[in-house]
C-alpha cells in the first residue's frame, strides 16, 4: 500500500479562544476543562479523505509558545518580534501545509485578530494565498455570542478560506475543521503526489 500522505497543519489564534481544546478534542476525543500546557505540542492523527489516508501533524501553539507566537503575530507587540520571528520562521512557517485560524464567537477582539494573523502569514510566506480554515469556536456559549455566523462567513470568503463554527465542548464540527483544511490544501496542490 502507498505511504500515507503527510500534512502539517498549524492552529493559530488569540489566547484562550480554544485552540488546545479543539486539538485535544480532535486527537483524543475529550474536552479537558483545565488543560494548561507549558510547552508547545505536536500531535498526529491519521484521517481518511477522499480515499486517501493522511497523517496529519497538528502543531498546537499552546501555553508558552502561543504567547511567543501571538507576540510576534500581533503588530502592536513589535518589541518582542526579533527572536520570535526566527522561531516562527524556522520551526513553524516552513513546511506547514495548511492553517486553522481560530476566533471565539464570544470574543470580538479575537475575531478582529484573524485578519491580522492572516496578513502576517501571507507577508511572512511571501505568497498571495494560503490553504486556510477560519474557525468560530465555543458556539455552545450562544448567549455570549459577539460575532454572527454571517460575519464569520464573510470574513472567510474575503480570505478565500473555508469557514466553520465549532464547539470543542460538545464536539460539534471538530473533525470537520481538519477535513476542511485538507480540502483547502488539496485544492491548491491536487497533483503534486508529495508523500
Ligand atoms: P487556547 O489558549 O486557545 O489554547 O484555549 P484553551 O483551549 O486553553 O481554552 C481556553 C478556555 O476556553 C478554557 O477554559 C476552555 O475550557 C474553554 N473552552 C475551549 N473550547 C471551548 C468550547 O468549545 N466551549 C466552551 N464553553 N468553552 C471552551
Amino acid at each position: 500500500p502507498a505511504e500515507n500522505k503527510k500534512r502539517k497543519i498549524a492552529v493559530l489564534g488569540s489566547r484562550s479562544v480554544g485552540k488546545s481544546s479543539l486539538v485535544i478534542q480532535f486527537i483524543d476525543n475529550q474536552f479537558v476543562e483545565s488543560y494548561y500546557p507549558t510547552i508547545e505540542a505536536t500531535f498526529t492523527k491519521s484521517l481518511k479523505y477522499k480515499g486517501s489516508e493522511y497523517d496529519c501533524e497538528v502543531i498546537d501553539t499552546a501555553g508558552q509558545a502561543s504567547t511567543i507566537l501571538y507576540a510576534y503575530l500581533h503588530p502592536l507587540l513589535t518589541s518582542l518580534a526579533q527572536d520570535e520571528f526566527s522561531i516562527l520562521n524556522s520551526k513553524h512557517a516552513i513546511g506547514i501545509h495548511g492553517y486553522v485560524l481560530v476566533y471565539s464567537v464570544t470574543s470580538r477582539s479575537s475575531f478582529d485578530m484573524i485578519r491580522i494573523i492572516y496578513d502576517k502569514i501571507i507577508g511572512f510566506c511571501g505568497v498571495t494565498d494560503i490553504p486556510c480554515v477560519v474557525v468560530g469556536s465555543k458556539v455552545d456559549l450562544e448567549s455570549s455570542r459577539q460575532v454572527s455566523p454571517q460575519e464569520g462567513e464573510d470574513l472567510a470568503r474575503g480570505l478565500n478560506a473555508a469557514w466553520v463554527e465549532t464547539s470543542a465542548k460538545t464536539n460539534l464540527n471538530v473533525a470537520n475543521v481538519f477535513e476542511l483544511c485538507l480540502a483547502e490544501i488539496e485544492k491548491r496542490a491536487p497533483h503534486t503526489g508529495e508523500p
